[in-house]
């Protein structure tokens, strides 16, 4: 049976989470959140107190780090570190923060990109994050680009704060959206770049079903070219 991978890169807080889990659940493909196991070596640094600038520590220490993914009954991947589950711990400021930070260096990216390229191999995937299209995935058969303007990504990601009841400013909010998206552009190593090939959806103005229909289709064409 041929397999089938599918990447989804884009800045932070295009819609890209959102979309391929809905996309990955509607075609029965396995959704698999790269940005996740970024803020998983993320917690671990910040729990053995290691500074985000120390290269040499975080690099020696990555050769030890235990993460593993694994999927529960109703398909939700799980990230454990050390066999502890920290799935529930992922999604803060902090960690994001950290992880944002750590992902410049080589053998962070090295651990993970192996271990996402070993998921993708056996089994149909859609795949999030920044350099999945242009490094761990080159020859997926669909790539997608997600992105939005900054003044919508700022206002979803405030809306989404608000609402887990989080004070925050908007602005405040925006200023961290965009130094985080020049971070992850400007880095050395395998920064956010939009590959060629891959195809561009703007969500700025489309609801999150328009977004996971395009998806569908743009998967299912594909699929259909094999029949
Ligand atoms: O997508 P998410 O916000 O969870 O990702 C957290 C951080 O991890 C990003 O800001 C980015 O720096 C890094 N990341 C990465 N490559 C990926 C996924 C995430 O560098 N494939």
């Amino acid at each position: 049976m041929r397999i089938y991978n599918v990447a989804i890169d884009g800045p932070a807080g295009a819609g890209k989470s959102t979309i391929a889990k809905k996309a990955a659940a509607a075609l029965r493909f396995v959704y698999i959140d790269t940005g996740a196991m970024y803020r998983a070596m993320a917690i671990y640094f910040i729990e053995h107190g290691i500074d985000k600038n120390d290269e040499k520590s975080i690099c020696e220490a990555c050769k030890d780090i235990d993460i593993e993914i694994k999927y529960d009954a109703g398909n939700v991947q799980r990230v454990f570190l050390e066999r502890v589950d920290v799935t529930d711990r992922l999604r803060t400021q902090e960690v994001g923060d950290m992880a944002s930070a750590v992902s410049v260096y080589k053998d962070v990216r090295k651990k993970l990109v192996d271990l996402q390229r070993r998921l993708a191999e056996s089994q149909n995937v859609i795949m999030d994050g920044r350099d999945i299209a242009s490094v761990v995935l080159p020859n997926a058969e669909v790539k997608i680009y997600l992105t939005a303007s900054t003044e919508i990504r700022a206002k979803r990601r405030y809306d989404e704060l608000i609402e887990k009841g989080i004070e925050c400013d908007l602005q405040v909010v925006m200023n961290e959206i965009e130094e985080r998206d020049w971070r992850d552009m400007h880095r050395e190593i395998s920064p956010l770049v939009r590959v060629p090939e891959a195809i561009l959806i703007d969500t700025s103005d489309m609801t999150i079903e328009e977004v996971t229909q395009k998806v569908i289709d743009l998967v299912k064409n594909e699929m259909a070219k094999d029949i």
